[in-house]
């Protein structure tokens, strides 16, 4: 193994699970709804927007693990609770938007996370049913929540979503068909919703990550070559970390 690999494994050591970040208090009273969330960058933006004092309703399909984050929430003083949403499913998102307003009064904060990738490489083998999968989750699963999410944040004054696109809704992926054409959508979707909310004071805005390590790259990172690869294409000169990440999340939604 070069230096070279020795460096970038250094940046990739990411915080433990319970790991307190500083408190500041920014988004006191607060309630927020992260999808996506029992792992990876939703599990850093969840503990991130709890740290500065929102209440954070932790949604996913893997109930267990999104159980184990809301939990370890509650353990460091935020407020928090698991609710499982498929993002893909219309039914879902509207009963885990009024549990929120029911339990909370309201909701401030919607952070679109959820994402698969899928492991296509040349565009002529994708199937149908491949491109169905990603672009239901990826984009449609977007658009459910930013109409249900908008809905619930015009009849209490307005708020903020943040959709989690990727670099490759920007520039050209060297592999795939349907994450880069789901991240794409995103990205429109998310200029369209920001200009047709903003009379209502709801802020739409899309984030757009480069590579990070967490357990839907990870096939990639434990590869040094390719992480070589990847950071040769990355101008901070390594992988960023979860937690970067979600610093532009929480500041992303400012009033
Ligand atoms: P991850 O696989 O670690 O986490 C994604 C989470 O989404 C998982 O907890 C999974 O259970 C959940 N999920 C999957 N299908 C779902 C569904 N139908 N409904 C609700 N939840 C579902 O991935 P990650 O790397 O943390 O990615 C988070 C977001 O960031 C995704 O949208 C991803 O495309 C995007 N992104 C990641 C990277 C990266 O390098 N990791 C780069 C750019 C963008």
């Amino acid at each position: 193994m070069g230096p070279f690999f020795v460096d970038v494994s250094a940046a990739l050591t990411l915080p433990e699970a319970g790991h307190k970040l500083a408190a500041v208090d920014r988004l006191s009273g607060k309630v927020c709804i992260v999808t996506g969330a029992a792992g990876g960058m939703g599990e850093a933006e969840s503990r991130l927007f709890a740290s500065e004092g929102a209440t954070v309703v932790v949604t996913d399909v893997q109930d267990e693990l999104g159980e184990v984050v809301a939990r370890e929430i509650r353990a460091s003083g935020g407020v928090s609770r698991y609710l499982h949403l498929d993002v893909s499913d219309d039914r879902q998102w509207r009963s885990v938007i009024d549990l929120t307003v029911e339990s909370y009064g309201h909701l401030d904060v919607l952070v679109n996370n959820a994402g698969i990738g899928s492991g296509e490489t040349d565009i002529t083998e994708v199937t149908v049913e491949q491109w169905n999968s990603v672009l239901a989750v990826n984009s449609t699963g977007t658009f459910l929540g930013t109409k249900c999410g908008a809905e619930a944040m015009r009849r209490s004054g307005g708020g903020s979503i943040i959709n989690i696109s990727s670099v490759y809704g920007l520039v050209g992926a060297p592999v795939g068909a349907s994450y880069p054409a789901s991240k794409g959508a995103v990205r429109s979707f998310t200029k369209a919703a920001a200009v047709q909310f903003a009379p209502d004071g709801v802020r739409v805005n899309s984030v757009h990550p480069g590579f990070i390590d967490t357990p839907q790259t990870h096939w990639m990172m434990s590869d040094p070559q390719t992480v070589r690869e990847l950071v040769d294409r990355t101008p901070i000169g390594r992988i960023a970390l979860e937690d970067e990440n979600a610093r532009i999340v929480v500041d992303a939604r400012d009033d």
